[in-house]
């Protein structure tokens, strides 16, 4: 099976529209969360990703504030402003489908799936190899695949040395799985390392293959749909520089 991971779309249906077209033949779709927050099209990218094959789905920070479920006061200026925004805008279908959604899920047998970390679904970052080491008793699967840093990562396990390392994956470089590890995609609608265009990964579950991948999108469009609604300026600057 040949499945589409993505995470933090972050209601940037331009940017979503880009990677599923760009991935073409795909069996399933795994999301890593925050499928609304900062962007303009909360509810399209919802109804577009709820339409996705094999759909499987875990709730992001963002997603779960959108439900007015987290106190506001966890974000910061710009992003509590969008939050707010948000709140106004979710239609009743896109608060149902993110109602939904369970926070920590095994995905084919040897994959855990969830935003933050396993060990914190929700908030946790895994950002260096120190907590990528501490999160690995805390899923039974050989794999975990995360988002919420917007970081297209890859840790990988030597259980002989006792120790992780941290690979930042080359595009397009097929990477084949063994012993345990934790992968990121990136970020399809606001990726954060300076490359700005929508991040995403293939992991083939036969051959246990891993493939980070990257695509332009228009980011002139989405920054104008963010003007005309009203969001922060600092949210439309900082996709034409991936940050
Ligand atoms: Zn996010």
């Amino acid at each position: 099976m040949r499945v589409l991971v993505i995470s933090d779309i972050h209601a940037n249906y331009t940017a979503f529209e880009a990677v599923l077209e760009d991935a073409d033949d795909f069996d399933a779709v795994w999301c890593l969360g925050d499928v609304v927050g900062y962007g303009p099209d909360p509810n399209a990218c919802v109804e577009l990703l709820s339409e996705q094959p094999n759909l499987i789905c875990v709730p992001g920070n963002h997603d779960i504030a959108a439900l007015g479920k987290m106190p506001a006061e966890s974000f910061n200026g710009d992003a509590r402003r969008s939050l707010l925004w948000q709140q106004r805008v979710l239609s009743g279908s896109t608060m149902v489908f993110l109602d939904s959604l369970p926070k920590k899920v095994e995905a084919n047998k040897n994959v855990t799936l969830s935003h933050g970390s396993p060990r914190d679904p929700v908030w946790e970052y895994i950002l260096n190899t120190m907590t990528a080491r501490m999160n690995l008793p805390e899923f039974a699967t050989d794999f975990a695949f995360i988002g919420h840093t917007h970081v297209q990562s890859m840790f990988f396990y030597d259980e002989k040395e006792d120790r992780v390392s941290l690979e930042i994956p080359r595009v397009g470089l097929p990477i084949s799985l063994s012993g345990r590890g934790i992968f990121n995609p990136g970020s399809v609608g606001q990726p954060r390392d300076r490359d700005p265009r929508a991040a995403y990964a293939i992991y083939d579950t036969e051959a246990l293959v891993w493939e980070p991948q990257r695509i332009a999108y228009d980011i002139e469009a989405v920054q104008a749909r963010i003007r005309e609604a009203g969001l922060p300026e600092k949210h439309a600057l900082r996709l034409a520089e991936g940050w």
